[in-house]
């Protein structure tokens, strides 16, 4: 992608793939950065053509200004680094897979958090194991982008990919072993920007810009259309996730969206919490010294409160186990995290 960004994107984020480099020693890739981006620069908004910044949140995460143009380089070229949002890094970087797991991402293309998660499994346990990573990815056409961004990636030997329904998996007994997932459905994408779409984010935007008070007729119709289609996109976020959470060695899943809307973020995570199955299968939301403390914004509480009305405490936990960022203002496109362990 070498789009006429700068004017939407605020930081080009790279990540070096150490799958690339030499034992997996990501310092000659570095040293190369250094060469073509001089000036280090020490917060993100200080970024200049030319410079670059170290990402304090995600190792190997640097954002460059988008008129560099990355694309041209080298090391694009040679898979040594990889274009990600840096809050799309967040899910493998919480996962933070080790050697003795087995890790499924059940909604994987076009594959940066296949890759990304690879990038944390493979230097542990070597090229030479049977895979233990599967990429499940529904739509054909879609798996087929999945299957070249993981082989320029260097992990394509390593990496099954498996064309479906993660929802209608049969579990034969590989699946049975799997310890971690990334689950990260298609959502309204309201968190990604450049991009025109009707959502309710856009429509109260519109009511502010033209000091509307009451919507009239036709606008309530689109705002009905928007909460059904986001009622539509919450029930299949849950679906997805209670699916990852019925594998029986499952220990932790982290969930994720490019969606600014609670509906899709709080409120599947509370659907989950109030579900019988996955009371009784032993899930909660992993505490926020798991997922990356140091990020300022976290959950909306007021979303826990709604349903956890006399528990203080048990709100504000649960949403600083969440992590938000906001479109544009936090350096890139809107996102959520959160990680469920038992
Ligand atoms: N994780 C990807 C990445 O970081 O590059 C982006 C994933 S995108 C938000 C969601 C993907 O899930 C789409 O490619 C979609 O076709 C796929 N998908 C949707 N429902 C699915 C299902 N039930 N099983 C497997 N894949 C599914």
């Amino acid at each position: 992608v070498d789009r006429e960004e700068d004017d939407v994107t605020p930081v080009r984020w790279i990540r070096i793939n150490p799958l690339r480099c030499n034992d997996y020693d990501t310092s000659n890739v570095l040293e190369e950065l250094k060469k073509k981006f001089p000036n280090r620069v020490e917060h993100w908004t200080e970024i200049q053509p030319g410079s670059i910044y170290y990402d304090e949140f995600i190792p190997n995460v640097f954002g460059v200004h988008p008129r560099d143009k990355i694309t041209s380089h080298e090391l694009y070229r040679q898979g040594k680094v990889i274009i990600q949002d840096r809050a799309s890094c967040f899910p493998a970087h919480i996962l933070n897979p080790g050697k003795d797991d087995v890790v499924i991402d059940a909604c994987a293309a076009p594959g940066n958090k296949t890759t990304h998660i690879a990038a944390h499994l493979l230097p542990s346990v070597g090229r030479d194991q049977s895979p233990r990573i599967y990429a499940f990815e529904k739509e054909p056409a879609r798996s087929k982008v999945l299957k070249k961004m993981i082989n320029v990636a260097g992990c394509g030997n390593f990496i099954e990919i498996n064309v479906g329904d993660f929802t209608k998996l049969a579990v034969p007994e590989k699946f049975q072993d799997v310890t971690g997932l990334v689950v990260d459905p298609s959502c309204s994408g309201s968190g990604i920007f450049g991009r025109k779409s009707v959502d309710s984010h856009n429509i109260a935007k519109k009511k502010a810009d033209e000091e509307v008070q009451v919507p009239d007729e036709e606008e309530k119709m689109v705002e009905d259309d928007v909460r059904n289609r986001l009622n539509k996109l919450a029930s299949f976020q849950f679906q997805v996730v209670k699916h990852a959470m019925s594998l029986p060695k499952a220990r932790k899943i982290v969930y994720s969206t490019c969606s600014v809307h609670a509906e899709e973020n709080e409120r599947v995570v509370i659907d989950l919490l109030l579900d019988k199955k996955v009371q009784q299968w032993g899930w909660r939301v992993a505490p926020k010294d798991k997922v990356i403390p140091t990020w300022p914004r976290r959950g909306i509480v007021e979303e826990f409160a709604q349903v956890f009305r006399d528990d203080d405490e048990k709100c504000q936990r649960l949403a600083e186990g969440c992590i938000r960022a906001l479109p544009r203002e936090d350096g890139g496109i809107g996102f959520f995290a959160v990680c469920f362990e038992r």
